[in-house]
């Protein structure tokens, strides 16, 4: 289907002919299409109402590359072709080699031609259109869309470094989760290895960010203030011993409260995305409870579940299961 909007330049010829004899009225418009965007598609909708028959001459890679240089096109010739042939206001696509397409105008001799408001009414090819009483029509300038625009966004996109994050769960995972509830730095005892699996994650390029759940504040078990003093004695601590952790963020509200934050609640990464520009894709998440896990996989993160058992009614699994932090941070470095 799409194929049969494609044609030779002989082959076009032949079909205006007989469309001419049909009085057909033939439009044709020009261009490269490298990369289709709306402002195209607009073009083409509003160059299809200027007559019966639309036909695209499209310029060859041979004639982008002599004319954009030898990194354009960045779709070949094939297939924006097709792409175009896709289109609905599009009725046939001729390709030709040259720069310009005078020499193809002066074989289709078009009814109307169209031409962009950047180009105006004394465009190159208003002398052959106008030779056999065809009449240039001046697209309406289509403005905040451009091919270049979009590779230079893309090309700034992919040119910064990708940052990167493990996010670790606090209890149970770097501290043994007892007793219920704790927020007393008399009773955070580290998880095993848990000194030892951080300090090589902190020279890693990742980013280190804890995400805890402490509705025990919302429960009224304690304050707000025991566990900002716990975080910073730990924050502390964990520098004396060459842990580097960015960021702590906890959600302090009750199940109840149905906040944005509490795991597996999104709220938490969302907010680290925020502050750090994290790419999700690239980045892991470590926990003891399935809500971890369930998060993770929320939002695209690799997940490692540590414990000896994955229970949950639901299809989701993690895409790791280990012991302890060690085994997961080993994971995680391996594949970097
Ligand atoms: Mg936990
Ligand atoms: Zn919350």
């Amino acid at each position: 289907m799409r194929k049969s909007k494609i044609k030779g330049q002989k082959e076009i010829v032949g079909i205006v002919q007989a469309l001419k004899k049909q009085r057909k009225s033939i439009v044709t418009y020009n261009g490269s299409f490298d990369l289709l965007h709306l402002g195209h598609i607009k073009s083409l909708e509003e160059a299809k109402k200027q007559g019966d028959v639309l036909i695209v001459l499209l310029n060859s890679d041979k004639s982008v590359r002599s004319y954009k240089g030898a990194h354009r096109p960045i779709v070949l010739q094939n297939e924006r072709a097709q792409t175009l042939a896709a289109l609905e206001c599009v009725d046939y696509i001729t390709i030709f080699n040259e720069i310009n397409p005078k020499k193809i105008l002066e074989k289709i001799k078009p009814t109307i031609h169209c031409a962009g408001a950047d180009w105006g009414k004394n465009c190159i090819e208003r002398e052959v259109v106008e030779k056999y009483k065809g009449k240039i029509h001046i697209l309406r300038w289509t403005q905040g869309y451009s091919t270049t625009e979009l590779i230079k966004k893309t090309s700034n996109a992919y040119s910064k470094p990708v940052i990167k994050a493990v996010f670790l769960d606090r209890d149970g995972t770097i501290n043994i989760n007892q007793p219920e509830y704790l927020h007393k730095k008399e009773d955070f005892k580290f998880t095993p290895f848990a000194i030892s699996a951080l300090q090589k994650l902190s020279k890693s390029n990742y980013k280190i960010i804890i995400t805890t759940n402490q509705s025990g504040i919302g429960r009224g078990y304690f304050k707000l203030n025991d566990l900002k003093k716990l975080h910073q004695w730990l924050l502390s601590y964990l520098k004396k011993k060459k842990i580097r952790i960015d960021r702590i963020y906890y959600c302090p509200h009750h199940p109840k409260d149905k906040c944005s934050c509490r795991k597996p609640k999104t709220g938490m990464i969302e907010r680290a995305v925020k502050d750090f520009g994290i790419n999700l894709s690239k980045s892991w998440i470590v926990g003891d409870d399935i809500k971890d896990i369930i998060l993770g996989r929320e939002v695209n993160l690799k997940t490692i579940f540590i414990g000896k058992k994955f229970k949950s009614g639901l299809k989701i699994r993690p895409h790791y299961q280990v012991r302890d932090l060690k085994k997961a941070i080993k994971i995680i470095l391996q594949s970097n």
